[in-house]
């Protein structure tokens, strides 16, 4: 692609009547990252800089442009070379000291930019790639393309975008710059600084650029993202994409977006919880939304505490609903789009035809399961070996499960699982009874459950390396069984020999427990003995009532049982100590056997799952499995009775036995 220079100068399009809303692409672009900070922006009357001060730094990246070449201006009227024009091996060097020079006197003159270093070091590293990648061009072309930069920044366009519900409003932006493209059409084109971690929404903003292009002048440009960090990397969208991106994304998005101008308290809370420690509204959004900060250890089961009304009488509080937002991943879709296409291309080449029968998203892989004739699957099952080879910067692993054969690729930028979001998608279902417990998001989109009254999953077995997201799953297993239920249905005793898994949680379930947290092993024995006792008392007491579990005891009987849940994190350690092995594992075997109707579960956990460690007594016992990634096949053979943990991609990607078959999935790590 090559960046030609043309004369388009634009201030072009409607003005705005008063009955129209009117909205900037920044706004669109905060609003595609937190509604809140939209709604707040407008509330004081200006668009929140998200992140902080990265405005002013693309603002100082067309200043220094403009400046070196104004002084190539200069030095080519007093007939001498500029940094911008010199050429051969000195010509990058040139080049970014020219730039960086000038970066220094920016940063002199703004003070306030000392107060993000990081970002900072982005654009200096941003000015030295683009040095670099403007040098080879030789002296004047370098000079040239600097220019282009310099001329074509800013045509600024309004226009009038029509929601799916009829709503309109006028949108303002302005472009960076129109290109020629070497393949022929015009590009509009985008300079991020930064790396890919916003490519969401630079793409998002790209389409809505040539959304306004067409919609003000009629010109049909094609979004280029023009990125100069980490390395030199030009990103051109389709047109296809570019406008499904807008009429599935953003047109809706804008349609809210003028209902959340008119009343900002509807604004929904961002589905991304990573973003808001380093929010610049957050001490708004905590005074204008007060649900949204919770004490510090009141999480998500605080919902269900016990707090002092303001007669001073205990009660539980009313539960506040954890927002659902709308499920949508176009990203992923089209990173499944352009993988799946490779796929095919690859395996075309190799003389193998085949059709992609689906291309499930999940929140870190995609799954293109593809489809050939019966007589051809050998062929396939030998061109897939080729086919990961040559696409092994993807990743790209073959799977056969049965008579199905997927390619399985890591995404690029995964998606982010929360809890609030999976607890609020399964809502119903947990509510309905005590016990039940969210894993995950599948691979398919859907959420993966439990249910310690289930047969197949009464008891859990855990297994994860460090790194792997054990103790995050633990959390939110605790989390999802806490959330929907007061502590007199369900109760938990944590054991946490290494001091670490349970600490903040413990403080926010502080009513679920049945007491503190053990950390001593040698303590814990007497409450498992207990609970094995427990166990026998509820069984007398089922009999009396003929009823054949504690559901059926507590639907016929005024004093209820609670679940008691107990959690052992590293439970290795009691395992690996010679006088608690046997006792422990004699506890295991009786309340594995038959604690389940009585309502008493154990979910035990390891980083070490390895024969010493699991003994068969206590496998045999835990029927549901969940393998976090593992050192080697033989640790997931422990956990799961089969090979596979063992290339999972740590932090929360995991495999599941609960009774169903075995599904991949992404706990949730926010
Ligand atoms: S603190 Fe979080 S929810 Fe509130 S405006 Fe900022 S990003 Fe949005």
């Amino acid at each position: 692609m090559v960046v030609t220079s043309n004369e388009v100068r634009l201030h072009v399009g409607l003005s705005a009547s008063p009955s129209i809303t009117e909205l900037s692409v920044t706004e669109v672009r905060n609003a595609l990252r937190c509604p809140r900070s939209f709604a707040l922006g407008r509330a004081r009357g200006q668009a929140v800089k998200f992140p902080i001060g990265s405005s002013s730094l693309g603002a100082m990246f067309h200043r220094i442009v403009e400046c070196v070449t104004r002084e190539r201006d200069k030095a080519a009227q007093h007939g001498m070379s500029s940094a911008a024009e010199v050429d051969g091996e000195q010509a990058p060097k040139a080049l970014a000291d020219g730039l960086l020079r000038r970066l220094i006197s920016e940063l002199e003159a703004t003070p306030e930019a000392a107060t993000m270093p990081g970002e900072v070091d982005d654009l200096a590293e941003a000015l030295r790639r683009l040095a670099g990648s403007l040098a080879p061009l030789g002296g004047w072309a370098a000079a040239e393309a600097m220019q282009s930069i310099r001329e074509h920044a800013g045509c600024d366009l309004r226009a009038q975008l029509t929601g799916p519900g009829g709503t309109s409003a006028l949108l303002v932006g302005g472009t960076e710059e129109l290109v020629g493209l070497s393949e022929g059409g015009l590009g509009v084109v985008e300079f991020k600084l930064a790396d890919e971690a916003s490519e969401e929404l630079d793409r998002a903003q790209g389409a809505l650029y040539r959304a306004l292009l067409q919609r003000a002048l009629g010109i049909d440009a094609v979004p280029v993202l023009l990125r100069c960090n980490p390395q030199p990397l030009t990103t051109a969208l389709s047109r296809a994409d570019a406008d499904a991106l807008v009429e599935r994304r953003i047109l809706p998005l804008i349609e809210q977006m003028v209902g959340w101008s008119g009343s900002p308290e509807n604004a929904p809370p961002t589905a991304r919880r990573d973003l808001c420690p380093v929010c610049p509204v957050r001490a708004e959004c905590g005074g204008t939304y007060p649900e949204r900060f919770e004490p510090r250890d009141s999480t998500l089961a605080g919902a269900a505490r016990p707090m002092p009304d303001v007669a001073g009488n205990l009660a539980i509080p009313p539960m506040i609903e954890p927002f659902v937002p709308v499920a949508y991943d176009m990203e992923g879709r089209m990173e499944a789009e352009e993988i799946g296409k490779r796929i095919v291309a690859e395996l075309r080449r190799q003389g193998v035809n085949i059709t992609i029968k689906g291309k499930p998203v999940g929140p870190r892989l995609v799954a293109i399961e593809v489809l050939c004739p019966k007589q051809r699957v050998a062929q396939l099952d030998r061109a897939a070996d080729d086919v990961e080879h040559q696409l092994s910067d993807d990743d790209v692993r073959y799977e056969r499960k049965g008579p199905r054969r997927f390619f399985v690729v890591p995404r690029r930028q995964p998606r982010p699982v929360d809890l609030a979001t999976l607890l609020a998608r399964k809502a119903d279902y947990l509510r309905e009874r005590p016990g039940r417990f969210v894993v995950g998001e599948g691979m398919d989109g859907d959420v993966i459950v439990g249910d310690l009254s289930d047969g197949s999953s009464c008891h859990l077995l855990i297994g994860g390396q460090t790194g792997s997201g054990k103790s995050v799953l633990l959390r939110a297993l605790i989390g999802s069984m806490c959330h929907f239920h007061a502590p007199a249905a369900v109760r938990f005793t944590l054991v946490d020999p290494k001091r670490v898994t349970f600490g903040g949680l413990a403080a926010s379930v502080a009513t679920h427990l049945s007491g503190p947290v053990f950390y001593d092993l040698e303590a814990f024995l007497p409450a498992l003995d207990d609970l094995v006792t427990e166990m026998e008392i509820r069984y007398e007491r089922m009999e009396r009532c003929r009823a054949q579990n504690v559901d059926d005891y507590n639907a016929s009987s005024a004093d209820k049982l609670a679940r008691r849940v107990v959690v052992v994190d590293e439970f290795q350690d009691l395992v690996a100590v010679k006088s608690l092995r046997q006792p422990f594992i004699d506890a295991v075997k009786r309340l594995g056997a038959k604690a389940r109707a009585a309502g008493i579960h154990l979910i035990l956990a390891t980083q070490r799952p390895d024969r010493s460690t699991v003994p068969g007594e206590i496998k045999a016992n835990l029927c549901g499995r969940i393998a976090l990634r593992v050192q080697e096949a033989a640790n997931s053979r422990i956990i799961l009775d089969r090979g596979g943990a063992e290339s999972l991609l740590g932090r929360g990607d995991l495999l599941a036995d609960l009774g169903q078959g075995l599904v991949r999935g992404q706990a949730p790590m926010a």
